[in-house]
C-alpha cells in the first residue's frame, strides 16, 4: 500500500463572498459541485452573504436544501469583499482553503491544479490572470503604476495580477485569522504572512451576471488605502521634504544676512515672500493632512470594534461551533 499522502485534504474549504449575486449563484453552485464530484473531493462550501440587497440570501438558503456541504454566513450588512472573505476564513475548517469570487470569474476548474501544487508542498497557490486585455489600457497602465509605486514604498512587496483567487494551507489561514486589522488590504496581508507560494495562471472569464462592485473610484480608494496600510514611506517623504525646505531656507537666510551686512538694505521682494509663504503653508497643510490620515487609521483600529457581525449562520459550522455567531471578534481572535 502507498504511504498516506500527508497533503490529501480530508477536508477542503471553499470560501465565496457574495454581494448582490442573485444572477450568478444558480450557475455557481452546480458548477462548483460538478468539479468537486468529478475530483472526488470532500469539501465544505462557505458562502458569505455580504449584506446583499437582492435575493442572494434566499437563493443561498434554497441551495442549502439541495447540498448538505454548504455553510451559509449572513453578515448583518455590507462590510466589503475583504471583510466578507475574512468572515469566511474564520468559519473555514479545511486543511486547505480556496478563496474564489462568486461571479464565476474565477473558474472552479482550477481547483484541482491548485491542489496539485499544494500536494507538492506549497502553502499558498495563487491564481495569476493570464491575460488582462479585458481590462482596458488605462486600467492596466494605472494598475501597473500602482504596483510599481507600492513595491518601491512598502517593505512588503506584492505580486502584480495576483488577486484573491488562491488556495491556502491551514497554517496560512490560521496566520491570516490572527490579523484583525480594520484596513484590510488583502493583497498586502497575503504577502505579509509569507510561506512558500507559487503562481498558477488562469483565464479570467467575463462576469456570469450582474456587474462589478468595483468602480474606478473604489479601486483608487482601495489602492490608496493599501498603500497607507502597508507603508509609512509617505510620512518619511514628508519629513524629507520638510528637511529639504529647512536647508534651503537656512542657506537663503545666511545669504541674505551676508548680503545685507555687506551691501546694506535694498528694496524688499514681496513676490518671493508671498510665494515662499504660500509654498510653505501648502506643504505644512499637506504634511498635517498626511499625519491625519494615519491618525484616523490608528483611531479606527484602537476602537477595536468587531470586524463584522453575523446575522445568521446556517450549516455544519453552525452545528459544530454554535457560539461562533455570538462570539465577539476579540474572542474569536483568542480562539485561534
Ligand atoms: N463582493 C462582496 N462584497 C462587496 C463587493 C463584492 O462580497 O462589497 C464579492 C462579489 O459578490 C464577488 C467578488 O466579491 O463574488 C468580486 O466582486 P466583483 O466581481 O464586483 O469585483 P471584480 O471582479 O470586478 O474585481
Ligand atoms: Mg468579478
Amino acid at each position: 500500500m502507498l504511504p498516506r499522502d500527508p497533503r490529501n485534504p480530508s477536508l477542503l474549504s471553499l470560501v465565496i463572498p457574495l454581494y448582490n449575486e442573485e444572477g450568478s449563484i444558480d450557475a455557481l453552485i452546480p458548477r462548483v459541485q460538478g468539479v468537486l464530484e468529478a475530483e472526488g473531493l470532500s469539501a465544505e462550501i462557505i458562502l458569505v452573504n455580504d449584506g446583499s440587497a437582492d435575493q442572494t440570501w434566499n437563493k443561498m438558503v434554497a441551495w442549502r436544501g439541495v447540498h448538505e456541504n454548504l455553510t451559509l454566513v449572513d453578515l448583518s450588512r455590507n462590510f466589503g469583499k475583504e471583510v466578507a472573505i475574512t468572515a469566511g476564513l474564520d468559519v473555514a475548517d479545511g486543511d486547505a482553503v480556496v478563496i474564489m469570487d462568486g461571479d464565476l470569474q474565477h473558474p472552479p476548474e482550477m481547483i484541482p491544479a491548485f491542489l496539485r501544487r499544494w500536494r507538492e508542498g506549497y502553502d499558498i497557490v495563487y491564481g495569476v490572470r493570464r491575460d488582462r486585455s479585458g481590462d482596458g489600457a488605462t486600467r492596466r497602465t494605472l494598475s501597473r503604476a500602482f504596483y510599481r509605486v507600492f513595491n518601491s514604498l512598502s517593505s512588503t512587496p506584492i505580486t502584480p495580477d495576483a488577486g484573491d483567487f488562491r488556495l491556502m494551507d491551514r497554517k496560512v489561514v490560521e496566520a491570516i485569522r490572527r490579523m484583525r486589522e480594520r484596513a484590510r488590504f488583502m493583497k498586502g496581508i497575503y504577502s505579509w504572512v509569507g510561506f512558500k507560494s507559487i503562481p498558477v495562471e488562469f483565464d479570467v472569464i467575463t462576469r456570469a451576471a450582474g456587474k462589478s462592485s468595483f468602480s474606478p473610484a473604489r479601486l483608487f480608494a482601495l489602492a490608496f488605502d493599501g498603500l497607507l496600510s502597508f507603508s509609512t514611506a509617505p510620512l518619511k517623504m514628508a519629513v524629507m521634504i520638510g528637511a529639504a525646505f529647512a536647508v534651503v531656507s537656512i542657506s537663503m537666510g545666511l545669504y541674505y544676512m551676508a548680503r545685507t551686512l555687506i551691501l546694506g538694505v535694498d528694496v524688499p521682494g514681496f513676490a518671493s515672500i508671498i510665494v515662499s509663504t504660500l509654498a510653505l503653508s501648502g506643504l505644512i497643510l499637506l504634511q498635517l493632512g498626511l499625519m491625519g490620515l494615519y491618525l484616523g487609521r490608528i483611531y479606527d483600529e484602537v476602537k477595536g470594534r468587531p470586524l463584522y457581525l453575523v446575522r445568521e449562520l446556517v450549516g455544519r459550522a453552525a452545528a459544530d461551533t454554535p457560539t461562533l455567531a455570538r462570539l465577539s471578534d476579540r474572542q474569536v481572535k483568542d480562539l485561534v
